[in-house]
């Protein structure tokens, strides 16, 4: 029994009439394809950044952390439930057999990191044999269960990461990701209209872009893909039902043909950059400040240290997500004395810009390329990072398009 896993998103979900042209496309895969089908959905556009905002208003300034995060969770999962409901409705009223899971439901585990949770396993008791029976599953995206049997979600954009982890969890043979783009570029097409469509992306890449700020897929559903050897395929939801479209198949790198040294640019403006002045400067400082942070959930990114040139002083700058921007504050002033630091400044105008491609292993210039790149736009460069694959900056958050375009353009990614 082949079994297939299709994801839907907000846009794809907006109203009522986006969720009945949702429910005509898995209509006509359901009819013409055969199979099971598992469809995962997110909540309809706009939705959760309203949550969002509510609980804010309720919580007030005082509670940031896991006290907040785990009602957050109960919150900004409703959404799905909504849609989930919505589109199963829709299904049953085209003469098909359908029905809704919640997180809980299915039993998709994870672990107890409110409001970015990692997928631990998915136990789906009868699920895959209500799929295999030919009732469409329609699974609520973004949300799962922890171990105490509070409702946890999966970080912004969780839904792909669901999709991919059903996808895994059934051996679907593909896990399709329609949204509001025919597939995945070589940059954001909203932002450069002359980005261009890949074919194909490896698993990799992907990753990069993803976690560079390529919102398209969420980071952990690459990364769920690659270990767990599911093809994604990206498509839009807005052809129509029955439309043959390819869309970008995110696949292992062997199975590309043509390889290009720079196959994407990405940018992310949710960046805050943390300098601390006038550290100690003694072995464990480091230690003490990265430990202090992780405790408290922030994911530190770029990392520069440098002599202050003052005797026994060094400074210290890193990025974080914006979004745990006030939260890393605390975290630091708090220790401000077991720490041993004069000044803290935190910038959140900033942004970064990535190139991703995996022919930078073995080609030269591609830095170079970046820095003229930037600098004949006269755009100053704040921190630089590099990995095998990818080389980031930080600038000012204000020439974020521009950098991005100049990027685009300076490797030849242009389309005619
Ligand atoms: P959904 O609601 O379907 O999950 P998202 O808004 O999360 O959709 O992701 C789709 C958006 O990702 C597109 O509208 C596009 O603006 C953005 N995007 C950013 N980088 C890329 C890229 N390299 N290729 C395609 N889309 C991209
Ligand atoms: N609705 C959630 C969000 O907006 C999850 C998703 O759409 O993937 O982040
Ligand atoms: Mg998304």
């Amino acid at each position: 029994m082949t079994r297939k896993v299709l994801k839907f998103g907000g846009t794809s979900v907006a109203n009522i009439e986006r969720i009945e042209h949702v429910a005509d496309v898995v209509a006509h895969r359901a009819r013409n394809e055969g199979g099971g089908f598992a469809v995962v959905v997110s909540a309809m556009a706009g939705e959760t950044n309203k949550l969002v905002g509510w609980t804010k208003e309720a919580a007030g300034d005082g509670l940031v952390g896991a006290e907040y995060d785990d009602e957050y969770d109960v919150v900004v999962s409703s959404g799905e439930q909504v849609t989930s409901g919505l589109l199963a409705l829709a299904l049953r009223k085209r003469g098909l057999r359908a029905r809704s899971w919640l997180g809980w439901q299915l039993a998709l585990r994870t672990d107890e990191a409110h409001g970015k949770a990692r997928i631990k396993g998915f136990e789906g008791e009868g699920f895959a044999e209500a799929v295999d029976g030919g009732e469409i599953a329609v699974i609520a995206g973004f949300q799962g269960v922890d171990d105490n049997g509070r409702i946890a979600t999966l970080g912004r954009g969780g839904s792909d990461t669901s999709a991919v982890a059903a996808a895994a969890a059934l051996g679907a043979s593909e896990c399709a990701i329609y949204t509001d783009v025919d597939g995945v570029y070589t940059t954001d097409p909203r932002i450069v209209p002359k980005a261009q469509r890949m074919e194909k992306i490896s698993y990799e890449e992907m990753l990069e872009l993803a976690s560079l700020g390529a919102k398209v897929l969420q980071t952990r559903c690459v990364e769920l893909g690659m270990n767990n050897n599911v093809p994604i395929r990206v498509l839009s939801s807005f052809a129509d039902p029955g439309d043959t479209h390819a869309g970008t198949l995110v696949c292992n790198e062997d199975e590309i043909v043509e390889k290009q040294v720079v196959s994407g640019i990405a940018y992310s403006r949710d960046e805050a950059k943390f300098t601390l002045l006038g550290l100690d400067d003694h072995p464990g400082v480091a230690a003490e400040i990265f430990a202090r942070l992780a405790d408290a959930g922030v994911n530190v990114d770029m990392i520069v240290q440098a002599d202050a040139r003052r005797e026994g002083r060094q400074n210290m700058v890193f990025t974080a997500p914006d979004r745990d921007a006030e939260l890393a504050r605390r975290t630091l002033e708090d220790a401000r004395s077991e720490i041993g630091f004069e000044e803290l400044e935190v910038n959140r105008d900033v942004a970064k810009v990535s190139v991703v491609g995996v022919g930078m292993r073995s080609h030269t210039g591609v830095a170079k390329a970046m820095f003229q790149a930037l600098s004949a736009k006269g755009i100053n460069i704040a921190v630089i990072a590099t990995s095998e694959i990818k080389i980031s900056v930080l600038i000012d958050a204000a020439y974020t398009e521009l950098a991005v375009r100049a990027l685009h353009t300076a490797y030849g990614l242009d389309a005619e």
